[in-house]
């Protein structure tokens, strides 16, 4: 199964990603994970990175398409992956089409999650992440057991320098002007799936799973 998640920042695409790779056994790629892992190894494609995530601007396509193709090499991505966060632009899409069909690979669903500006705008506001795990919380509908401290390893929970108030609006104009065209593109290609996440992700991920059973 080669899948995309799409949705605007705080959608849940990260959450519901993680699930399904669990599901699928699978792995589940986030490019936003992967820059945040070059910024914290302070790689030069980290440091090239920081400067537009920060601005909540994306990074340049050539620095994006150049990190993905070479994670879609890896010998996990065989049997397919779970794409979170990208293609965020429609040269981003047509280049991953490029890249899977060299190895007669193509998208099989793109999933699209909902939900309102009101719950996005809540949703990261209360996003905290482990610094060691990665484990999402949020600090109103999903906090950790105790105050700042990671459930699964014990790490600190942070709060990602992006989730600030001024850069998320910034982070979520950049998604309307330069990703949400993606909907359309996908549409056309009779590959999107559209799914509310307004509330529970474990609903979300029940309706993915049944709907792909039913496609066999
Ligand atoms: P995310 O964790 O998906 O919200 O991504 C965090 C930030 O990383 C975004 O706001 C962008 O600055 C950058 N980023 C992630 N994915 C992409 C992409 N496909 N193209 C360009 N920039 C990206």
């Amino acid at each position: 199964m080669r899948t995309i998640m799409l949705g605007a920042p705080g959608s849940g695409k990260g959450t519901v990603a993680t699930k399904l790779a669990v599901v699928y056994d699978i792995p589940h790629i986030s490019t936003g994970d992967l820059f945040r892992h070059h910024i914290k190894e302070h790689t030069s494609l980290g440091k090239q990175a920081e400067t537009y995530i920060s601005a909540g601007k994306l990074v340049p396509d050539e620095v994006t398409i150049g990190m993905v193709a070479e994670r879609l090499q890896e010998s996990d991505c065989a049997d397919g992956f779970i794409l979170d966060g990208f293609p965020r632009t429609i040269n981003q899409a047509d280049s991953l089409d490029v890249l899977l069909a060299k190895d007669g690979r193509a998208i099989d669903l793109v999933i699209n999650l909902m939900v309102s500006d009101e719950t996005i705008l809540s949703r990261i506001s209360g996003r905290r992440v482990c610094a060691s795990c990665g484990q999402i919380y949020n600090m109103k509908t999903q906090p950790s057991r105790e105050d700042g401290i990671c459930d699964l390893c014990g790490g600190s929970l942070t709060q990602r320098a992006d989730d600030a108030p001024q850069t998320v609006l910034k982070r979520l104009e950049t998604y309307r002007v330069q990703t949400e065209p993606l909907i359309e593109h996908y549409t056309e290609k009779e590959l999107l799936l559209e799914i509310d996440n307004e509330h529970s992700s474990a609903i979300t991920v029940q309706t993915i799973v049944a709907f792909l059973a039913g496609l066999h």
